[in-house]
């Protein structure tokens, strides 16, 4: 890529593969990575797996495919504005949530805590295995050996004991650095997209209302515009006009206040990034708030409405009951998880066996956790 900032990701200063591959003839090593993360399985389970709202509750919800593909196109904007490497941005947002288990957080919750004395369980821990190992495309190793910047954009964040055991991926944890910009800006392209789609599934889904809205900041600001301008206008149109609004002021003071920040700081080099002591992407003061202000909102009136939290507690019991299932009798288990468990078992003892049991249900989508849920406890289904 030419007109790249000089401290933005490069092919040539890459950290390189955990597989030594030859160079891609015409494409760079980022778009390698992107196409093999949309070559995976992982990726198109993605469209049946609920980000908020449950995907056989309504057609026009978000899943996780479309938000991720929301998160790598604000990315790629602000990617592309501030010169930095929009083809690796591009790769880690469409794989930030490939580890992701189904229902959304309800179901990561249920799994983290049937794993507790096991390993534990954690989504974006479990997207880097996914990309790691679990993928199975390639003759030479497993997963999709991708790029150590593309890695180190998916490994979000992480404790100390999991890094330990990651290598040179895990390092930053250990060291406290930072990662590459284009790792950073993807944490609020991810943040961005969903405090905004969830406004608009919110009201699509009749849990919270544009009064209700009204009482957040960022919200009214832009309600009050939208109407001086289109006195009449109701409705999605409404919404929608608000949103864009919203997205564009916090995409724009994203790139300015991390542009000053960088300068500021005299940042020259990916490394002088790394070694920075506080990350350099992030929103300008007054900004930061207003998005706050929007955050407690959407917790306190979209993720915490009941009709969220039955499903939640669903989900919770369906993901339990098919751990403990299968955890106790691997037997129950398709023969290519059991086998894996078995070996699992036989070098790590039982959290080797858990293991495999997590990863089973962590790659199921929503149906197929309900339908597995229901051949095993339902005697009138077909096993
Ligand atoms: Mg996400």
């Amino acid at each position: 890529m030419s007109n790249l900032a000089p401290y933005a990701a490069n092919d040539e200063e890459s950290r390189g593969r955990r597989y030594a591959e030859p160079k891609p003839a015409y494409r760079s090593e980022f778009q390698r990575d992107r196409d093999r993360i949309v070559h995976s399985t992982a990726f198109r389970r993605l469209v049946y797996k609920t980000q908020v709202f449950v995907n056989h509750e309504g057609d026009l919800y978000r899943t996780r495919l479309t938000h991720s593909l929301e998160v790598a196109q604000i990315a790629r904007t602000i990617a592309r504005a501030m010169r930095l490497n929009e083809e690796l941005s591009e790769a880690i947002c469409l794989a930030h949530d490939v580890g992701h288990t189904p229902f959304g957080h309800a179901g990561q919750d249920a799994l983290n805590e049937c794993m507790r004395d096991l390993g534990g369980f954690e989504h974006n821990l479990q997207s880097l295995r996914v990309v790691d190992e679990l993928e199975e495309h390639y003759a030479e190793f497993a997963g999709l050996n991708l790029s150590f910047e593309c890695r180190e954009g998916i490994l979000k964040h992480c404790s100390v004991a999991n890094a330990q055991a990651l290598g040179a991926v895990g390092e930053r944890f250990i060291k406290r650095q930072q990662p590459g910009l284009e790792a950073q800006l993807a944490n609020f392209a991810d943040e961005i997209a969903y405090n905004n789609h969830d406004v608009d599934d919110g009201i699509r889904a009749g849990l919270i209302t544009v009064e209700q809205l009204y009482s957040v900041p960022i919200f009214a600001h832009f309600h009050d515009q939208v109407r001086a301008l289109y006195p009449d206008l109701g409705g999605r149109r409404l919404v929608y006009e608000i949103v864009r609004r919203m997205i564009n002021l916090l995409v724009t003071d994203l790139i300015n206040a991390s542009k000053a920040r960088i300068q500021a700081a005299g940042v020259k080099t990916i490394d002088d990034v790394r070694l920075h002591a506080t990350p350099l992407i992030g929103f300008s003061e007054e900004t930061h708030a207003f998005n706050r202000q929007l955050k407690v909102f959407l917790r306190d009136r979209v993720y915490k409405h009941y009709k969220v939290q039955r499903m939640t507690a669903k989900a919770r019991r369906v993901l339990a009951e098919l751990f403990d299932a299968f955890f106790n009798d691997t037997g129950l288990m398709p023969d290519e998880h059991r086998t894996v468990a078995e070996s699992g078992e036989a070098r790590q003892g039982k959290p080797g066996r858990a293991r495999a049991v997590a990863d089973y249900i962590a790659g199921m989508t929503d149906r197929y956790a309900i339908l597995e849920h229901r051949r095993l406890f339902d005697p009138s289904e077909r096993t």
